[in-house]
């Protein structure tokens, strides 16, 4: 990394140039798309994905209430409506039948979010945006090669990626869209460049979204063990569930059937009529050393800039109110060692068992 981020330098071109085209050609691969327009973050990636759709003015978009403020921040950005549909606790994602009761005759999109690595239920999702001519915009922020029935999360709609720090592929901040239309693709282009298709030639209303080549120097080295780090986080993700399995009180996450987990986080929900809450078990952890993450504490919907936002329709979501009052985020990034694991296992059990 620091040797390509060098020679970046040395180079002279450190915006936009041709390691941001060729990580674009490389994420394209990988997911298996035509084109992969990069940005200089997620929050970008989601307000261009948006826009890039051309929805009429006063449209909706139905997303999920339990998830990064980015993702209804940048619906708002769009200038889109926003009305919150129920995730399922199976998989922290928009609920298909949640999503087809909220629909109005303004719905024009549907904006799932694949939290903590894993994929919505996509296959039902895009039925839905079919039968009711929506579009499909996927916050895939979480999830780079996270799959449905073998088909990565981001190919099935718009693709909305992030390469913030945290992410399973970082550029430190950094942003994708992926699509299979050659024209949103030319738009999304022009767009994120001014507008600009040719040296002063301005076709449309533009933005500067545009990626460096620094950033890209930061990621391109990450995509050949990319495979790699997503084994070591499936792994740790199996001996957490083995060493968790049956602690009462604690419901673990899991890899549905037919789905491919990324793992980008191990989220615990630890039960609020169990013997301990999740502030004692944080607590806990942090006694020992161990760092655990709330990812979100509170739906969006319940910020006063949101929620009176006469353009937002909360509506109810019982089951995302729960896991936010509920979630635990345990480490599992490539990092952590078999003998890590053991210490996380061994300091949950004893936090369960010396319940006061
Ligand atoms: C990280 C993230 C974003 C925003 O990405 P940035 O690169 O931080 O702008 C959007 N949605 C979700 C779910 C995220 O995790």
């Amino acid at each position: 990394m620091e040797s390509e981020v060098l020679s970046v330098l040395r180079s002279g071109q450190i915006a936009q140039g041709t390691r941001v085209a060729s990580l674009e050609t490389q994420i394209a691969e990988m997911l298996g798309v035509d084109h992969v327009i990069a940005v200089g973050n997620g929050t970008a990636a989601l307000i261009a994905g948006l826009r890039s759709l051309g929805l009429p003015a006063g449209s909706e978009v139905i997303t999920s209430p339990f998830t990064f403020v980015a993702t209804v921040n940048a619906c708002l950005s769009a200038g889109l409506k926003v009305r919150f549909a129920d995730i399922g606790l199976s998989d922290f994602g928009m609920d298909p039948d949640a999503a087809a009761k909220a629909v109005t005759d303004d719905t024009r999109c549907l904006l799932p979010v694949h939290l903590y690595g894993q994929t919505a239920d996509l296959a039902q999702l895009a039925d839905l945006a079919a039968s009711r001519d929506l579009r499909l915009v996927e916050d895939a922020a979480q999830a780079l090669m996270a799959r449905f029935d073998g088909r990565p999360a981001g190919t099935w709609g718009t693709g909305c990626f992030s390469l913030y720090a945290t992410k399973n592929l970082t550029s430190g901040e950094g942003g994708l869209i992926s699509t299979n239309d050659p024209d949103q693709a030319a738009w999304l282009r022009a767009f994120r460049n001014q507008g600009m298709v040719e040296r002063y030639v301005y076709e449309i209303l533009g933005d500067n979204l545009r990626m460096t080549d620094l950033q890209a120097a930061v990621a391109l080295p990450q995509l050949p063990v990319y495979d790699e780090r997503v084994a070591a986080r499936r792994r740790n993700s199996d001996l957490l569930r083995d060493g968790l399995a049956g602690v009462e009180g604690l419901t673990l996450p899991g890899e549905i059937d037919g789905r491919f987990h990324v793992w980008h986080q191990f989220t615990v929900l630890v039960d609020e009529t169990g013997p301990i809450d999740r502030e004692m078990l944080a607590a806990a952890l942090a006694e020992q050393g161990i760092g655990s993450g709330v990812y979100y504490p509170r739906l969006l919907g319940e910020y006063p800039h949101i929620r009176d936002d006469g353009r937002v329709a909360l509506g109810e979501t019982p089951n995302a109110a729960h896991a936010a009052r509920s979630c635990l985020s345990l480490p599992v990034h490539p990092k952590v060692t078999e003998n890590d694991i053991e210490h996380i296992v061994s300091t949950v059990r004893s936090a369960f068992e010396q319940k006061p």
